[in-house]
């Protein structure tokens, strides 16, 4: 493994050395004002953007492939679409099962930083050798501007108790990957209007931190974002911006603002067949429960698969029951956005049993009352829903519902 080889920490290795991100993790901890995640926009080159979520066993087979089809890959790196430690079981598997079969890959995460630190050791232990935070702000004045709500340990905070809080987490985690030898690269995105004087700001601060590598990323304006009436920084600005920083630390310019499924060269063009079989792997069937998949790199680089019965049971689940979003109690016929209320069903017997009519968090109060739901649902392990928009969506199933349509 030759840390050099990473080609957005080393401009030199860009020309000859690729990347690929697998999209594991689909929910985020927080709402920056910029961003509006998209699933499934192939025009889109930006973070946030993936075509497909896979599993872990799913990644692992397409990186297979991608191994196979791409001699160059010397990075894997997990990028989103939301945040990996939104997510961190998927994203932890991945990393392990990619360190066990790729022992010679680097292995790279990008994070807003929020939930990385109980992972710090971890990641130190597979040798995860480079990791990106994004820091908007040094200031939580200004960051109550970035961020609409963090959500920490099921507790969701508004602009101004969040920006202080996700700051607090960013230092200490920055520190924790400094002191375990973890390469360090700060993204700081440049929005104007709001923290564009405070570049240098941030720069200043994360120099004093140890970090190696400083990542001006212009804004980019995503239509339904808060801020979408934001316009792009000139390059000029951009130029500026990056001198200033400089006086306090390197400074990266080749960044090519990757979506979160991002494959080759940095500078390589969409690749349309391996998005393809990306989607491919995405729907392929998951392992049976009870039994989990094994992965060893084989001869050729690439990766043999082989399921074998873990021995123990399926863990039962604390969460007993189905919820329906139902106007007259018989068929699934309401949109999630609609429904007052939703019918909680018992299956565990021959019959389904209704159990009762179970009333919302009221409408209007934004994503708290998608997190509201979650907790009214928390015994429930199944939304059956007609249709569900794709904010609450996520949500629910960061907190562990499965959401059927
Ligand atoms: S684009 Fe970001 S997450 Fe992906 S490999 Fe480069 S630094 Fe890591
Ligand atoms: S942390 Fe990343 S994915 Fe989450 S809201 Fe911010 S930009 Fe979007």
């Amino acid at each position: 493994m030759n840390i050099n080889n990473h080609p957005c920490f080393n401009p030199k290795a860009c020309k000859d050395f690729g990347r690929v991100h697998l999209p594991v993790a689909p929910a985020c901890n927080i709402q920056c004002n910029f961003c509006n995640r998209k699933f499934d926009c192939v025009n889109e080159s930006r973070p946030g953007v993936s075509s497909s979520i896979l599993s872990p066993d799913q990644a692992m087979a397409y990186l297979a492939e991608v191994v196979a089809a791409k001699g160059n890959i010397s990075v894997v790196g997990i990028a989103g679409p939301g945040d990996p430690f939104a997510n961190p079981v998927q994203t932890m598997e991945t990393l392990r099962k990619v360190r066990q079969a790729y022992p010679d890959m680097l292995l790279c995460v990008a994070s807003n930083g929020l939930n990385i630190g109980p992972y710090l050791d971890e990641l130190a232990e597979i040798c995860v050798s480079h990791v990106s935070i994004t820091v908007n702000a040094v200031d939580p004045v200004i960051g109550e501007k970035i961020y609409s709500w963090v959500r920490d340990n099921k507790k969701t905070m508004g602009p101004e108790l969040g920006a202080r809080l996700l700051l607090r987490r960013q230092m200490s985690a920055i520190r924790g990957l400094v002191e375990r030898g973890i390469m360090v690269k700060v993204n700081t995105i440049v929005l104007p209007g709001i923290n564009e004087t405070h570049v240098a700001d941030i720069a200043r601060e994360m120099s004093l931190l140890g970090v190696d590598l400083f990542n001006c990323m212009p804004y980019f304006p995503n239509e339904g974002a808060n801020l979408s009436h934001l316009s792009e920084p000139s390059a000029k600005l951009m130029k500026k911006l990056r001198k200033a920083a400089r006086e306090f630390i390197p400074q990266m310019t080749h960044c090519k603002r990757c979506r979160a499924d991002a494959v080759g060269l940095l500078d390589d063009p969409l690749n349309t067949h391996l998005m393809d079989r990306l989607k491919h792997h995405a729907n392929a069937p998951l392992p049976f429960p009870g039994k989990e998949k094994t992965f060893s790199a084989s001869p050729g680089g690439g990766m043999a698969a082989s399921s074998k019965p873990t021995g123990d049971p399926p863990k039962k689940s604390p969460r007993t029951y189905v919820a329906v979003a139902t106007r007259e109690g018989v068929l699934v016929n309401q949109h999630l956005g609609e429904a007052r209320t939703l019918n909680i069903y018992d299956i565990s017997h021959d019959a389904p049993m209704m159990v009762e009519k179970r009333r919302m968090p009221k409408p209007g109060t934004r994503d708290f009352r998608w997190f509201g739901t979650a907790e009214v649902l928390k015994d429930c392990h199944t939304l059956l829903v007609s249709g569900i928009g794709q904010n609450p969506k996520e949500i629910l199933t960061q907190e562990g519902l499965t959401v059927l349509e």
